[in-house]
């Protein structure tokens, strides 16, 4: 197994070092010369670099996403009509740039609005201007995907946390579960008119935290009877204004 992977070790670095170009980022190869299999071409050395850094990631986004900051008129609205690119529900992280209204076509990234530069990156380190056919930052879709479905990303999260229980301090069981600090609905009804891009704290590591499945449940029910005393109290709060 070991000779079998030394053997395509060499043949992967064989092509990454072809296909590297004079300047490259210096973390991102120290981390693909490090991975049991090292990542053939640069383009996929920087996408395992930030799959292996998804808080930084997630930072990085949100940075760039305060560079640009809001496009004049924009407010965060949800929409069924997919032409729009509306977000369908208040789950999914606001994308002003994602919207058809806003977009800034191709080499900017759809999730911050910073231009795109080769490899995905986001610094022109090669002097070559946006590259016009990429849509996304590498950082951004990482930052998405946590955004989407931050339950995947327990493991990194857990790491960040140093294993101990967000709720009670304790070591982290193994069923332990990823939770939004402030619900994402409380955000929606609540913190609607929070300027972008300081809502995408709510999607992002400033808003997750990993708790014990105990705490979870708890927390869980008491978020049930809040949202049933709102309700009541506002039931138009959950649908597109
Ligand atoms: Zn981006």
């Amino acid at each position: 197994m070991s000779e079998w992977r030394d053997a395509k070790n060499r043949q992967a670095l064989a092509r990454l070092n072809r296909a590297l170009p004079e300047i490259f980022p210096a973390p991102v190869l120290t981390h693909a010369l490090a991975r049991s299999f090292i990542p053939p071409m640069p383009r996929l050395a920087i996408d395992s670099y930030w799959r292996a850094h998804p808080v930084r990631a997630d930072r990085l986004a949100r940075v760039l996403a305060a560079q640009s900051g809001a496009p004049d008129g924009w407010v965060w609205r949800l929409g069924a009509a997919k032409p729009d690119g509306l977000p369908p529900t208040f789950r999914a992280p606001p994308a002003p740039y994602r919207e058809k209204r806003f977009a800034r076509g191709r080499g900017a990234c759809c999730v911050c609005g910073q231009p795109v530069y080769r490899f995905g990156w986001h610094c022109d380190l090669w002097g070559e201007g946006p590259n016009k056919q990429a849509m996304w930052h590498t950082a951004c879709v990482v930052a998405w995907q946590l955004w989407s479905a931050p339950s995947h990303y327990a493991r990194p999260l857990r790491r960040f946390q140093k294993h101990k229980c967000a709720e009670t301090g304790k070591r982290l069981m193994r069923a332990a579960e990823v939770d939004h600090r402030v619900p994402l609905f409380q955000v929606w009804r609540e913190q609607r008119d929070t300027s972008w891009p300081q809502l995408l704290r709510y999607w992002g590591v400033p808003n997750l935290r990993v708790i014990n499945r105990a705490a979870h449940v708890a927390k869980s029910a008491e978020e049930a009877g809040l949202r049933a005393l709102g309700k009541a109290a506002a039931a138009s709060d959950f649908t597109s204004p």
